[in-house]
């Protein structure tokens, strides 16, 4: 793995780390200390971190904040992040379904980074500059879909990436990260998920894992009848990141 000052020159968009503080809903202190630690963002008048989704933030200084959030808040936390990054990154066109999205997931990931100054997937030319590691997608029969990631971020950052594309699209299924699988927590180079959803996926997704130890979205026969829909954001990041900070601050 790229150590992190080898990423000179790189920024990641403010949408991003945008969505790592909006992960905290209510204890953005926390997510203020740990982006501030790492000098991304400007701290403001209240003392908490000001984040411009317009502007650019160093990615070496990102990166270092997440290892520093999975060291304090563990894989829970990274997992949230990634779920609420989701829904607030800039996803490329033509991702009206999870295949499709997963198959653009590498183009979108380049889009939300740019390299010199140059957003590092170029939609005109096709072209994306390396530097940042990839999301590499493959469609099996059946609709199964293997999700590889060989970039810097954290496995579970990237598992609730993919559950928050999931819910961006209403789409349910489940994700596998099994341990026959290399995975970077272990030393390998790469993460390899594996996205199943059902033939006929019309469900709405209505329950998320909060907390990241359960990757599955569970269907549900008749699909909205609970009325559950909502149960799944912020209010229960919120209580995962908010148990977590009153154990560090006890
Ligand atoms: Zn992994």
């Amino acid at each position: 793995m790229t150590p992190f000052l080898d990423y000179k020159g790189i920024e990641v968009s403010g949408r991003i780390v945008f969505g790592l503080v909006r992960a905290f809903g209510p204890f953005k202190e926390l997510a203020s200390q740990i982006l501030l630690a790492e000098q991304v963002g400007h701290k403001a008048t209240d003392g908490t971190i000001l984040v411009d989704p317009k502007a650019w933030y160093a990615f070496g200084g990102f990166q270092r904040a997440f290892a520093r959030a999975g060291r304090l808040l563990g894989d829970s936390v990274l997992h949230q992040i990634g779920v609420s990054v989701a829904k607030c990154a800039q996803w490329a066109p033509n991702t009206g379904d999870l295949q499709a999205m997963a198959v653009q997931m590498d183009r979108a990931y380049h889009l939300n980074h740019r390299k010199h100054g140059r957003v590092m997937w170029d939609p005109a030319t096709d072209h994306i500059q390396e530097g940042i590691g990839h999301y590499r997608c493959t469609l099996r029969p059946g609709g199964t879909i293997e999700i590889e990631a060989t970039n810097p971020h954290p496995c579970s950052f990237d598992k609730g990436l993919i559950l928050g594309g999931m819910r961006v699209l209403n789409v349910m299924g489940g994700i596998f990260h099994e341990e026959t699988h290399p995975c970077r927590k272990r030393g390998h180079s790469s993460c390899l998920y594996v996205v199943r959803v059902p033939a006929a996926s019309s469900y709405r997704v209505e329950e998320c894992s909060s907390g990241g130890s359960a990757e599955a979205v569970h269907p549900r026969s008749g699909g909205h009848e609970r009325g559950q829909h909502h149960r799944g954001g912020e209010r229960e990041e919120d209580g995962v990141i908010g148990r977590l900070a009153n154990e560090i601050h006890a």
